[in-house]
Order: C-alpha cells, then sequence, then structure tokens
C-alpha cells in the first residue's frame, strides 16, 4: 500500500468560484514618493490622472457588470489620500454593494499609512481587506531600498489591520536593494508568525524586477544593484512556499502580472514563475517525506489535479525525481502517494 499524503498547500477556501477582482488603479495616488523599484504606470498600465476621472471611470464601468465583483484600489497608497478620497471611493463601492454589483472592496496601502483609527474608519465605511506593501521586515533591507519605515513599523501595522477586524493582505518584494535570500527567509517566518492573531488571508510575493523609468534602473545600469538570479529567485521562493503552507497561509501570486509596456531591464522574470516555485516546494516536500518513509518508495502516485504541475516547467523536475529514486505516474486517487 502506497503511504498517503495531501498536498501541503492549504486547502483552497470553498469551491464555489468567488467573484473576479475588478481593479481600479490610482497610480502613486497618495504615495509620499517615487521608491526605488516602482513604475507603477507601467505596471498598472495607467497613468496618473486626477482622481475625479478615476472615479467617474469607475462608477461608469462597475455599473455596467452583469456579475458581482470584489472591488480592489491598487496601484498607491489608499489610506493616505487626501481627504475626502478615501470616503468617495469607499461611498461609490457601498452604493454598488446595495446594487449586489461589488461584493467586498479591498486597497493597498504602505504600512506607515495605516492608524488604528483610520483603519476603524475605513472598515465602518466598508472596506474589507488591506493589503500591506511591506516589502521586507528587515531594517537594513528597508534603509537600503529607501522605504522610510523599519520592520517593527512593517509588523505593527500588519497587527493593527487583524485588530481592525479587517482581512489582511501582505505583499513581500525579496531581492530588493540589500535584500538577501536570508532576509527573504527571516521575512516569510514573520509572517508566518502572525498566525493564528493576525494571519494573513493571503501573501504575493514580488520578487525584485529593474523597471525601465526607475531610479532601481540607474542603479543597475551603474553597477550599483543585481537582481537575483531566477534559479536562487525559484529555491527562495520554493522554501518561503514551504514556510507559509505550513502555517496554512496561502501565497496568492508570485511574480508581476504580463502588462503591456512593462519593460524589465533585468531580474527573475519568467511567465511561470510561480509554477515553478510551487513545483520546487511539492518536490522538497517529497523528498523530506521519502526520507522519513520506514521503507523505501520507487514511484510518486500523483492525482490528475496535480499532474500538470508536479514535474515543472518543460519537466525539469524529472532529473531531480529520478535523483532520489522515484518514478512519477499518474493514478486517479484524491491524494499523493509514494510507494
Ligand atoms: S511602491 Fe507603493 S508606496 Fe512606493 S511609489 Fe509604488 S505604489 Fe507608492
Amino acid at each position: 500500500m502506497p503511504f498517503r499524503f495531501a498536498h501541503p498547500e492549504p486547502p483552497r477556501p470553498s469551491a464555489t468560484p468567488r467573484p473576479r477582482v475588478f481593479p481600479v488603479f490610482l497610480p502613486l495616488a497618495g504615495c509620499p514618493g517615487r521608491c526605488l523599484y516602482c513604475n507603477q504606470p507601467a505596471q498598472t498600465g495607467q497613468a496618473p490622472e486626477p482622481l475625479e476621472a478615476v472615479l467617474t471611470r469607475a462608477r461608469a464601468e462597475l455599473s455596467a457588470l452583469s456579475q458581482p465583483v470584489e472591488l480592489a484600489f491598487y496601484g498607491g497608497t489608499f489610506t493616505a489620500l487626501p481627504e475626502p478620497w478615501p470616503h468617495r471611493f469607499l461611498d461609490l463601492a457601498t452604493e454598488l454593494r446595495a446594487s449586489g454589483r461589488v461584493t467586498r472592496v479591498r486597497c493597498s496601502t504602505r504600512p506607515d499609512a495605516v492608524t488604528p483609527l483610520l483603519l476603524a474608519d475605513l472598515r465602518g465605511r466598508g472596506l474589507d481587506l488591506v493589503e500591506l506593501g511591506v516589502q521586507s521586515f528587515q531594517d537594513a533591507a528597508l534603509a537600503a531600498s529607501r522605504r522610510g519605515y523599519g520592520g517593527a513599523v512593517a509588523l505593527a501595522a500588519c497587527r493593527m489591520v487583524a485588530e481592525a477586524s479587517l482581512s489582511l493582505g501582505i505583499q513581500l518584494l525579496p531581492g530588493m536593494p540589500g535584500h538577501g535570500p536570508d532576509d527573504f527567509a527571516r521575512d516569510v517566518e514573520v509572517v508566518a508568525s502572525l498566525t493564528p492573531e493576525a494571519k494573513p488571508e493571503s501573501v504575493r510575493l514580488y520578487p525584485c524586477l529593474v523597471l525601465e523609468g526607475t531610479p532601481l534602473a540607474d542603479l543597475w545600469r551603474a553597477g550599483e544593484f543585481s537582481p537575483w538570479p531566477l534559479s536562487v529567485t525559484i529555491e527562495a521562493l520554493a522554501a518561503a512556499l514551504r514556510v507559509l503552507w505550513a502555517a496554512g497561509v496561502p501565497a496568492a501570486r508570485m511574480g508581476l502580472a504580463e502588462q503591456a509596456g512593462l519593460a524589465v531591464l533585468a531580474g527573475p522574470r519568467h511567465p511561470a514563475l510561480g509554477q515553478m516555485a510551487r513545483a520546487r516546494a511539492l518536490f522538497l516536500h517529497v523528498r523530506d517525506l521519502l526520507a522519513g518513509l520506514p521503507k523505501p518508495a520507487a514511484t510518486l502516485f500523483v492525482p490528475a489535479r496535480w499532474q500538470g504541475e508536479v514535474l515543472g516547467q518543460g519537466n525539469e523536475l524529472a532529473g531531480e525525481y529520478a535523483g532520489l529514486g522515484l518514478g512519477v505516474e499518474a493514478w486517479a486517487e484524491p491524494e499523493f502517494g509514494l510507494g
């Protein structure tokens, strides 16, 4: 009888499909300055524009939707928008929620742009989830990347969001200036330690890329910054996934979304980055399980749901499984098997 085990990723919430996320981009709005690596206009495909114009367009587009959506205010520092803009955007969301077009509302912001009072106010106005662009909890890396806050502020902000009864999202930026794989491993441990009181609903891992039009591009051209190689990034992401999964925290996204006009000069960009990291994480999990089995196994049995993912991009992990003495076979069971 093969030894059976489940995929280590926490089960995805309910089989009922969640409404799609409808992003309203507010590029750089509310930001205290331009961060070294950030080119939100290119990342979102949208130039900064007056907030009144953004609101008017969002109202028109959302009113025309036939399916409910989760509304997301992304691309800037929502909680630091000048008054009365946070309220005006949330009032629109409330109006659309009343008509059934919006089911949930989220925003992205910086850790140093939240206070308990502000979060309570926005919660009362209908905000459900706050995604914090933490990037790192390590003081030296935050200073080298000129983020303008330290690790203690980032950690306090995570707890503040949860204490305000808001769902928490966390974004990390492995490989930003001053940030090595060990720093990233420590960051992931911090995220895992937030459970259960401030367990994030999701974590996004955005390995640092050199984007055209950023101060980081100038540093890279001057030879003062080198991004992580792809292989280092995959290894670090895989290790991070294992820690997050063990803490019951899903990783929602790895790597920047493809966007026309986004010029990436250097860095670990790959269209299958997430798939490669997930496959690697599963491989490491299998390797550890195998080492603990009382007798050797010759085959990894893979349920249908995971067959496209197990061997990684272009079957890159086939040799590694063979190195463990394992063949990989599909089977019709819902769990994995080693036998
Ligand atoms: S990284 Fe965030 S805070 Fe910094 S400029 Fe970009 S959107 Fe603003």
